[in-house]
């Protein structure tokens, strides 16, 4: 039988998830047996030109080579992934995002002019390209990722995640870290997915997930951590980190 052919991508980001797959030490000969690899660019110099059954696209959109690369990727492949933070919502780069123009974060930063390189305002990949299924995640879990491999070598749509850390964090039974010690928990608006790690250590959670698309209610979130002392910008900051520049409709009448 034709083994799939799979492509590993990335964009600009710190190549963390391509990383997670290389960390996957139990699955990953299983992984490269069932694949036809085509592209890994943090596994291997090989590379293949031609169709891709399924691509795995990590990194944000922050250049004109991004962008000319990943509309490349999207003619090659059959089902494209937006794999990791960077893919799924911008995260850090994306961050300042409508807080003041490129030419000037890039004077404020780097010291140099606009036209320095072919930097773009960073953006998550849908702004671009249509994205077929999200692994969020800063980086990626890897039980996600074996998830949707699974599923999409039976040819299923793999399953994402619709509610927030906090679903996971009551069935584990973790004590509530904002009702017991008033820390700025993100886990009731970002999506779940990692088993509520941080607050099953005592810890809040800050929101590498990216913000949950449905069940959340982001107002609500920001009111009661205002209440509890804590600022505007500083919420807004952290939820910012990994979540890039915000939808309106996530945002809701909050801001
Ligand atoms: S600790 Fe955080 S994730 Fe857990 S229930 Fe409280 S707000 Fe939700
Ligand atoms: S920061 Fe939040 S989403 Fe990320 S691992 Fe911790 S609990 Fe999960």
């Amino acid at each position: 039988m034709t083994k799939p052919r799979l492509g590993i991508f990335s964009l600009t980001g710190c190549a963390g998830d391509q990383l997670q797959i290389l960390n996957m030490e139990d699955e990953l000969l299983n992984l490269v047996a069932r694949f036809h690899i085509v592209d890994f660019q943090e596994g291997s110099s090989h590379k293949e030109s031609g169709p891709i059954d399924i691509a795995f696209v990590e990194g944000s959109v922050s250049t004109e080579t991004d962008l000319r690369h990943l509309k490349e990727i999207r003619e090659r492949s059959s089902v494209l992934i937006a794999f990791g933070n960077c893919a799924t919502d911008g995260c850090v780069q994306a961050m300042r995002n409508g807080e003041t123009t490129l030419a000037q974060r890039l004077k404020d930063v780097y010291g140099v002019e606009p036209d320095y390189y072919d930097a773009l305002e960073s953006k998550p990949i849908r702004e671009y390209v249509k994205v077929d299924f999200s692994i969020p995640g800063c980086p990626v879990e890897k039980d996600e990722v074996v998830k949707a491999i699974t599923s999409l070598l039976h040819g299923d749509s793999p399953l994402g995640y619709s509610y927030p850390v906090c679903v996971e964090c009551k069935l584990h039974e973790y004590p509530c870290v904002i009702v017991e010690d008033n820390k700025p928990c993100l886990g009731p608006v970002v999506r779940a997915g990692c088993e509520a790690r941080c607050p099953g250590l005592g810890l809040d959670c800050i929101g590498c997930r990216g913000p949950v698309e449905d069940g959340s209610n982001f107002a609500a979130e920001l009111q009661m951590l205002l209440d509890k002392g804590y600022t505007e910008e500083f919420i807004m900051n952290r939820l910012r980190i990994f979540s890039g520049e915000l939808p309106e409709d996530f945002l809701g009448g909050a801001k």
